[in-house]
């Protein structure tokens, strides 16, 4: 789907033309996402080098739960990750409630890389670079080391995670576009193993889910499948695995009446909200079926920022807070 894709640009374009409120936070967001799309190609030779790959998906583990990076040294990212905090910091700071911690940011995310990042201690491997402690610390949801590393650095660790999840992003990005194949299902979703409103790759909750548009066979010009499946995307590494329309991707209930669709009066482009009746959490959905094009994902989500509102005062709970209203 990413080769026809729409920029970031163009989809905030096409939300602000439709919702000119939303104009003010589209621009101040836009920039991060732009450099974020642009980083994910730019980081593509510099990943591929250090011989990082995703481990292959082994049906046992996509059956407990278990994310593809939980675990996983990423030993040698520091100099991607460098780069991407040179492009995406400044963007970060000149948020405001990022600006007082610039300099304890730029300290640890900019540091020059050693040549050698990695040292091994008699209990297992320890990454030396924070960096990449970092990373490890947060695919494997290991909230207590990530505390560490913050106060290490000077910071809160709220401030390092929202600041670091930017920097992270376009290098996991370009792991997962890199294991994806030409065409045909993503390695997490062949035998449909993996049931969670959570990522498979990095284990971050999904920002939307979107129903797919139907599939022309482009050789024979026939309908190869009428669409409307549901996938969930996340927002993190940019990821998309497929998910049951029934199903509450945060408390993971079924049946007839869990899950509700909420949307606005009007032309909704297929935009609504997706909430559980028995958890009261919400996932920004979009039905493809019902737009031109398709847009870009994150941007997208940005753009339906409106209906966050309506879910706030509904007292319905993302399934995964957004950046926007973070700090
Ligand atoms: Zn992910
Ligand atoms: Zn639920």
């Amino acid at each position: 789907m990413a080769s026809s894709c729409q920029s970031v640009a163009k989809t905030l374009a096409d939300v602000a033309a439709r919702r000119p409120v939303l104009e003010p936070v589209l621009r101040a967001f836009e920039p991060i996402l732009a450099a974020q799309a642009e980083l994910t190609e730019e980081l593509a030779e510099s990943v591929r080098a250090t011989g990082l790959r995703l481990p292959e998906p082994q049906a046992e583990a996509l059956e407990q739960g278990l994310s593809l990076l939980a675990g996983v040294s990423l030993a040698g990212l520091a100099g991607p990750l460098r780069s991407s905090a040179e492009k995406l910091l400044p963007l970060v700071v000149s948020l405001e409630a990022m600006a007082p911690h610039a300099a304890a940011l730029e300290a640890m995310l900019l540091a020059p890389v050693k040549a050698e990042s990695k040292k091994k201690k008699s209990a297992g491997a320890v990454t030396a670079d924070p960096r990449e402690a970092f990373a490890e610390a947060m695919l494997s949801g290991n909230s207590e080391e990530e505390a560490r590393l913050a106060e290490e650095n000077g910071l809160d660790p709220s401030v390092l995670l929202f600041a670091f999840s930017f920097v992270l992003a376009p290098v996991l990005r370009t792991l997962v576009a890199q294991s994806l194949p030409e065409e045909g299902d993503a390695p997490w979703d062949a035998g449909s193993r993996w049931k969670h409103g959570y990522c498979p790759v990095c284990g971050s909750f999904a920002t939307i889910g979107w129903l797919d548009k139907p599939m022309l066979d482009e050789k024979n010009a026939y309908l190869a499948g009428g669409g409307g499946k549901k996938h969930l995307h996340c927002g993190q590494c940019g990821a998309n695995w497929k998910f049951m329309r029934g199903i509450c991707p945060s408390c993971g209930k079924d049946g007839t009446g869990v899950m509700e669709m909420l949307r606005e009066s009007g032309a909704a482009h297929g935009e609504r909200l997706d909430w559980c009746t028995k958890c009261k959490s919400y996932c920004p959905t979009v039905d493809l079926r019902e737009r031109e094009g398709w847009p870009d994902l994150d941007a997208l989500a940005l753009g339906m920022m409106h209906l966050d509102m309506v879910a706030a005062r509904k007292k319905l709970r993302p399934l995964k807070p957004s950046f926007w209203n973070t700090f």
